[in-house]
């Protein structure tokens, strides 16, 4: 287990542990014992051996083996054990930025590497699915960008929510790509931060980050909305936004009479288990906006017998046409991934997003950081071409791949010979081609 990590880690991020040096440590020289590339190993271990909590650091990653292993990955030379709050006094300091680049760096490789490149929607544009969830919650307020939830007037709790940007994928990849965290800046409780306010922050940093990538974003009906349609016209992105009657009622009752003028642009594809009915309308003028619905309308038969009758509508600056409808309604039902293999597998499979790793609110971002970062080479291991046959017949599921991980790391130790031999092998990784 631990080599097929050193070889995801080499293989594919020659340059990660550059990356790790890149970042300015912002604590005194004088006082530095530990390097900050091991300690973030420490970091991103914890999470991607699924351990859900700091403590488990002194427990678990103890042994002589493991920090010989920390060495390897970090190129570092400890000698001994870091204590968990050495961790968390680093990443109290530390601006999130650091950590962020990072994350840029990792995806960017991925794209220039070519391994994404099957999946983009009409061969073209790379999926982006930007969606907010909740972080931490707290019954006293735990520092002065909290949100406040309150009801008439009363306190209910003090919270932080984040809004992600993670690139999706058809074979279940939901990678990182780009966070905002909704704080609170200003003085003027009245006027909390929001999702749409961070998504501004967000596609600005996106696009700085991206400024080459041929993008389609995934967003839910929150978005249909002038400003969002601006936005995408402006950094030449597509969009497909999920449109619900509610969120443009106007625009909805055109489209419906439109639906009945334009009859032609129809398809049905049926099997023997589900039938698929598709619509779509070019061109609805909106405030001067030229704008394109699908509508894909699936009925089959659900797990206790009854039928089921499901409609999806969503906008779009896509060209709809009788070849390519189809792939953008795929496309367009893959938001579903950022909650489903995104933030449920975060907060529920074993990294304990939700979870206050540190009571700083800097730290806690770092923490959160981290997590995407081992979330992001996890994925990395279980989907590509290194494990993904042997998930079931070796490991039985995947949180025993995190189990192996710690459990090698723990007791076996390899030197840089080895290391260098088993990297002497070249290999890609490679992703299904479903
Ligand atoms: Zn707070």
């Amino acid at each position: 287990m631990k080599d097929e990590l050193y070889k995801t880690m080499w293989h594919f991020f020659p340059s990660f542990s550059n990356w790790l040096n890149d970042i300015e440590d912002p604590r005194e020289k004088k006082k530095i014992e530990y390097p900050l590339s091991s300690l973030t190993w420490v970091g991103i271990l914890l999470f991607l051996m699924k351990l859900e909590t700091r403590r488990q650091i002194k427990f678990q990653f103890n042994t002589n083996e493991f920090i010989g292993n920390i060495n390897l990955l970090a190129k570092s030379e400890i000698e001994q054990m870091a204590h968990p709050d050495t961790l968390g006094y680093l990443l109290k300091r530390l601006h999130p930025e650091g950590l962020s680049d990072v994350r840029v760096k990792m995806v960017s490789r991925l794209i220039r590497m070519r391994n994404l490149e099957r999946y983009r929607l009409l061969g073209e544009y790379y999926l982006i699915s930007i969606d907010g969830t909740g972080h931490l919650v707290f019954n006293r307020r735990h520092c002065e960008r909290c949100l406040v939830k309150k009801k008439d007037d009363k306190v209910l709790y003090y919270y932080h929510n984040v809004l992600e940007a993670k690139l999706v994928t058809a074979n279940g990849l939901a990678l990182s790509i780009e966070t905002e965290f909704i704080e609170n800046t200003d003085e003027d409780m009245e006027k909390q931060d929001c999702e749409l306010r961070a998504f501004y922050r967000l596609v600005e940093n996106l696009k700085r980050n991206f400024p080459q990538l041929n993008i389609c974003l995934l967003l839910d009906a929150l978005y249909a909305a002038k400003p969002v349609f601006d936005i995408c016209k402006k950094y030449d992105w597509k969009y497909l936004i999920t449109f619900k009657r509610g969120s443009m009622s106007a625009v909805y009752e055109e489209y419906i009479a439109l639906k009945s003028l334009q009859r032609e642009n129809a398809a049905q594809i049926r099997d023997d288990e589900i039938e698929q009915n598709y619509n779509w309308v070019r061109e609805l003028d909106y405030e001067g906006r030229p704008l394109n619905i699908v509508e894909c309308n699936e009925i089959k038969e659900g797990k206790n017998g009854k039928i089921e009758d499901t409609k999806f509508v969503w906008l779009t600056n896509l060209k709809v046409e009788q070849y390519n409808y189809k792939q953008i309604a795929k496309a367009g039902r893959l938001r579903w991934k950022t909650e489903n293999e995104g933030f449920n597998i975060q907060k529920n499979g074993g990294y304990n997003l939700e979870h206050p790793y540190s009571h700083d609110e800097v730290a806690c971002k770092n923490f959160y950081l981290l997590l995407q970062i081992a979330h992001t080479i996890n994925q990395l291991m279980e989907k590509g071409s290194l494990l993904k046959d042997q998930i079931q017949k070796v490991f039985g599921n995947i949180r025993n791949i995190a189990r192996r991980l710690l459990e090698d790391f723990r007791t076996k130790s390899t030197t840089k010979e080895q290391l260098q031999s088993l990297l002497s092998v070249p290999f890609q990784i490679r992703f299904d081609s479903s």
